[in-house]
């Protein structure tokens, strides 16, 4: 089992949608209408059977329900928490038509994962026999765990490498606290890798094994490498310590047992995406009582999510709109930014969440790899890159969106790297 430090800031933030109970599964699943072409289903990126999980709980067979869940989502358990439903499967949900709340597929399909998961009778799936194929997937995160997990039960042989001392990618290190712990992440990979994974952490293609030694060793490469650090906003003043972007400051929140926020009372976040309303949330909730963020459009054009934004506002997070900081200067302890508008705020840190930088340094090594002018690997619709032997997926190759597109594109490369591999 992976270990995580006991005294972690992110324990104090309770879990926003606790665990139904059974009376609560129960009642929640017979509302659901069973519809034909029930269109909960291709509004999940993974096309979950939706309708089925469902009606198996309904009827009590609980662990049948998280069968039909991971058949389609591997990481089924992590995406029932971390999944912005509004937008996906409940969003598509028929009840919303009549003006009455959607089923809450997330929550139902937390209570069927989670109860495969704790009652620890993990054995769901037969390998097939051994191809004698090797795949080399670089990254720890939800698209290699979803597209190791694929071919491994094809029986072929899998390595991740992961340059973190944790796996999981950001399931472990950059999602919010009051959706998901780290060790709930690591329980998931770790349920992921019994499949009969192999898992090299601390170990950075690129640095510490070159790329042309995967290409040579190994019959397939998944590039499943995330986004790269925090994007700096390029003004005077942001080298002051007090500044700091904002998934460095979520991932010490979540790990480092060092990481503390007595004393603070004010912080300004600049950034009007999801990541953005993630800090500001994490910092009121943690007792933060000034969260203020910054956004240079307005508020409608922010491209957080407006459920989430909605939420923010009820933990006291501020927003000031249309406003674009200039400068940080230092005065003494605390810190002053001045925006565009002529105003000043003062505050004791600044969070940037403005976006991460790509991957596409450690995605060139690899002969034939292209990225495009976004710095995102380009692929086709099976995951293929300008190499034969290398694939990718997730937030590297589509930009950044939710860990269930990683996991729909670790699987999508997973087929067309079997097919390859069978056919050659
Ligand atoms: C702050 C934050 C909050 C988020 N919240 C949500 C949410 O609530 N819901 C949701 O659905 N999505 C959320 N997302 C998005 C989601 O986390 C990502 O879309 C998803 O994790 C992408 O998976 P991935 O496998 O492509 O990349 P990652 O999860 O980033 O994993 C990539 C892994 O590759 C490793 N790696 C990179 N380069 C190398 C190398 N050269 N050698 C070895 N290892 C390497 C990295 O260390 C990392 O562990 C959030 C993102 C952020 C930043
Ligand atoms: S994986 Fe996410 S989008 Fe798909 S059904 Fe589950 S909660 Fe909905």
């Amino acid at each position: 089992m992976f270990e995580v430090p006991k005294k972690r800031l992110e324990l104090q933030l309770k879990d926003s949608k606790p665990l139904y109970t059974k009376g609560e599964a129960l009642a929640e699943a017979s509302r659901c209408l069973y519809c034909h072409d029930a269109p909960c289903v291709p509004a999940c990126p993974t096309e979950i059977d939706i309708p089925t999980f469902i009606r198996k709980i309904s009827t009590g067979n609980v662990k049948g329900a998280a069968k039909t869940i991971l058949d389609s989502n591997i990481l089924g358990y992590s995406c029932a928490r971390v999944c912005p439903v509004e937008v996906l499967c409940a969003g598509a949900c028929v009840y919303n038509d009549w003006e009455r709340p959607p089923i809450q597929i997330g929550k139902l399909q937390r209570y069927a994962t989670e109860w495969l998961i704790d009652s620890g009778d993990l054995r769901l799936y037969q390998k097939k026999p051994p191809t004698g194929k090797k795949i080399a997937l670089v990254g720890g995160g939800p698209a290699s765990l979803a597209c190791a997990a694929h071919l491994t039960l094809e029986g072929h042989s899998c390595t991740i490498f992961e340059r973190n001392e944790v796996p999981g990618g950001l399931n472990s290190t950059g999602v919010a606290p009051y959706k998901l712990h780290a060790e709930e992440a690591l329980k998931e990979v770790q349920f992921v890798l019994s499949l009969g994974i192999e898992l090299k952490t601390k170990v950075d293609i690129g640095k510490d094994i070159p790329s042309a030694k995967l290409l040579k060793e190994y019959d397939a490469v998944f590039l499943g490498l995330g986004l790269g650090e925090d994007t700096r906003l390029g003004i005077p003043g942001e080298e002051i310590p007090g500044v700091v972007g904002a998934t460095a400051m979520i991932r010490r929140l979540k790990l480092d047992p060092t990481f503390a926020v007595e004393g603070v009372r004010d912080a300004v976040v600049i950034g009007g995406g999801n990541t953005a309303i993630d800090a500001a949330r994490e910092l009121a909730q943690l007792g933060v009582s000034n969260v203020t963020m910054v956004y240079r459009k307005t508020r409608h054009e922010m491209s957080g999510y407006v459920h989430e934004w909605d939420d923010a506002k009820l933990d006291g997070v501020r927003l000031i709109e249309s406003a674009i900081p200039q400068r940080i200067v230092s005065h003494q302890e605390a810190l002053a930014v001045e925006l565009n508008n002529g105003m000043t705020i003062a505050t004791r840190w600044v969070i940037v969440a403005i976006g991460q930088s790509k991957a596409h340094k450690v995605a060139e090594q690899f002969s034939g790899v292209r990225c495009d002018s976004r710095g995102c690997i380009v692929v086709n619709e099976n995951g293929e890159t300008g190499n034969p032997k290398v694939f990718s997926g997730g937030d590297c190759a589509n930009g950044g969106k939710e860990v269930v597109n990683a996991v729909a594109e670790g699987k999508r490369a997973a087929i067309a790297i079997h097919s390859k591999l069978m056919n050659s």
